[in-house]
This record gives structure tokens, sequence and C-alpha cells, in this order.
């Protein structure tokens, strides 16, 4: 039986860790031919290696998405390779160190937003030219619950998230009628490197992320893949411009 992305391009930004990486082996086992962008190439190769070793095809670009020139080169490089992008998953992202709205460096704001949420948009701005081009497309964007409920300690990373809420709507109603949909994932707290490495550095501690979830437990990558395969899928056909909770009640509260 095919699968429910087969042949699709789909590309996945912050491909090489996490959330990415776990969405990468996700729809790339439903049929998907699947490039992964990474700052570092490290993870980004491990992650082909893991697809194919899955069964599945996968390519590496190096690209940091915050640099519009490299975020450009990763679209034209993928339609160069494959002749156009099908799906794309804009996940790269940073959590910054913790400090207060009256303790954060402008080097830090900047840094943040510059990943977290220009990022997002540079790396619509060209996949939406390419898509355009070849009759439609669809876009998920990696927003978080912290898009939509504050954080204390995090503002950048706050306003980086609520930022791609709006960014996901505003080229949702843009392209509506273009056969593109943008859709964005909210995902509460995941097991991830970027999660290990808030608890390494006790900035928070496990406890203070488990008691937050409703549900009992923080997340797993593998959770939020699903959500994002069903947001890319056919399934999914009627729904645009969706901030998908994917977050054990965290935000029902
Ligand atoms: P992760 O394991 O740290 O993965 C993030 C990935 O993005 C890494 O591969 C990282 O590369 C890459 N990246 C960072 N800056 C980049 C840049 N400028 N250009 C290209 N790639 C870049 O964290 P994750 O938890 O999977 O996070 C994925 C997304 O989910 C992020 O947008 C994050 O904000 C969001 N999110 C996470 C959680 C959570 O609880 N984990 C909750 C809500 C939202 P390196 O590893 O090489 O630095």
């Amino acid at each position: 039986m095919p699968g429910l992305l087969q042949g699709k391009i789909v590309l996945v930004t912050g491909g090489g860790s996490g959330i990415g990486r776990a969405t990468a082996l996700r729809v790339a086992g439903e049929g998907a031919k699947v490039m992964i962008a990474d700052y570092i190439p490290e993870g980004g190769e491990r992650t082909v290696r893991m697809v194919k070793e899955a069964g599945g095809e996968a390519g590496f670009i190096e690209a940091d998405v915050s640099i519009a020139g490299q975020a450009e080169a990763m679209v034209s490089e993928t339609v160069k390779r494959h002749g156009r992008v099908d799906c794309a998953f804009n996940n790269a992202g940073i959590e910054g160190k913790m400090a207060n709205t009256a303790e954060c460096s402008e080097e830090l704001f900047d840094r943040v937003i510059a990943i977290n949420l220009k990022g997002v948009w540079l790396c619509m701005k060209y996949e939406i030219q390419a898509m355009l081009k070849t009759g439609g497309g669809n876009i998920v964007n990696t927003a978080s619950i912290a898009g939509l409920v504050g954080f204390e300690g995090l503002p950048a990373y706050n306003a980086s998230k609520g930022g791609v809420v709006q960014l996901t709507r505003t080229a949702a109603l843009e392209f509506a009628t273009k056969k593109i949909r943008v859709n964005c994932v909210c995902p509460g707290v995941i097991r991830t490197p970027m999660v290990e490495r808030l608890l390494d550095n006790r900035s928070i501690t496990e406890e203070e992320l488990t008691s937050g979830e409703p549900i009992g437990r923080m997340g797993r990558p593998e959770e939020i893949a699903e959500g994002v395969l069903w947001l890319m899928s056919d399934a999914s056909s009627f729904v645009t411009g969706h901030p998908l909770v994917i977050d054990g009640a965290w935000v029902a509260r």
C-alpha cells in the first residue's frame, strides 16, 4: 500500500536532532523523499543514515536558516535535486539562555529571534516561491505552547513562537487559494536534546517540567511527528492557518 506521503519531497529544517529527526523518520516511513537541513552536518548526516537504514530516501543540506542566502540555497538545492518542494517542516530553533525580560541581553534576544522567527519567515518565503511554480505545497512550522501562553525567563523565545503562530496564519490566508496550506504545531514539553540542555544546566528541574504537564509526563518527539504527518497529508485537506497544540493539556489549564 502506498504511504501517506508517497513520492513527496519533504524538506525538514533542524532535522539533525529531536523533533526534526523524529519527523524525518516518520515521513520517510510514509514514502516521502526527505531533505534534511541543519547548520551542523554531524546530526543531519546521522539522520540521513537513520532514514536510509530504515529503508527510506534522504539527503542532507547544510544551512543556517537565519541567513537569507542559506535559506534560499537550501530551497533551490532541493528543487535542483528533486524538481520541487511538496512539503516543508520549518522546525529549526534554539531555546537560548534563560534570563528574564529585565536581564535578557540584546545579543541573546536578537539571536533567538533571528533563528526562531526570522528563520521561519525566510524558509517560508523561498519555499512558497518554489511551491507557486509547481502548483502548490504544504508547510508546517514549529511554534510552541510558549507561543500561546507566557513562560517566565524566556522573553525572546516566547515572542519568537508567538510570532511563528502569526506568520503561519498570515501565510495561510495569503496562499489559501493557491493550493498552499500553512499550519504549525505547538508542542508541549518534549524530551529532546533542547530540554536535556535546560535540565543539564539546571535552568529548570525535571519535576517542574513534568508537573506542568497534566498528562503526568513529557512528550516524545514521535508524538509531534504524528501531528506534522497529519498536517502534511491529505487527511487534513481542509486545515490551514491552524496552530495544532500537542501538549498533554498544558494550555488547557
Ligand atoms: P533540538 O533537539 O535542539 O533540535 C533543534 C535543531 O535545530 C537542532 O538540530 C539544531 O542544530 C537545529 N538548529 C538550531 N539553529 C539552527 C539554525 N540556525 N539553522 C539550522 N538549524 C538550526 O530541539 P527540539 O526540541 O527538537 O526543537 C525543535 C523545535 O521544536 C524548535 O523550534 C523548538 O523551539 C521547538 N519546540 C521544542 C519543544 C521541546 O520541549 N523540546 C517544545 C516546543 C517547541 P544543532 O543541534 O546542530 O544546534
